[in-house]
């Protein structure tokens, strides 16, 4: 299966990924299913069978597609985009409150 392109739509980072869905490769010797569906890729520093990275996932509000990178996604219960979490930032509790505005002042 050839990689295929993964774009963050906030950094710009792009990656190959492998797979997008929730479980992250069929050959994986463990049923791991993600929390949400997310673009995988095998890990390049392990050979090892189901070794993969989160490479990103779409912002459950807007559809974007944002990396994990903490500048450009937030995990909460569903993934969000910076942009997203800060327009609604008061939905969040308090200390992934202050990680947002954190996280926004650093770029
Ligand atoms: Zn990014
Ligand atoms: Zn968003």
């Amino acid at each position: 299966m050839d990689p295929k392109k993964f774009k963050c739509s906030s950094c710009g980072l792009t990656a190959d990924y492998n797979h997008f869905g929730q479980t992250p490769l069929k050959t994986a010797k463990k049923n791991i299913v993600l929390l949400e569906k997310a673009y995988t890729m095998r890990n390049p520093f392990k050979s090892n069978d189901g070794e993969f990275l989160v490479v990103g996932a779409h912002c459950s509000i807007c559809g974007d597609v944002v990396c994990v990178d903490p500048d450009c996604s937030l995990f909460y219960s569903k993934r969000f985009c910076l942009n997203c979490a800060s327009n609604n930032i008061n939905e969040f509790p308090l200390p992934i409150q202050k990680e947002i505005l954190h996280n926004c002042k650093s770029r």
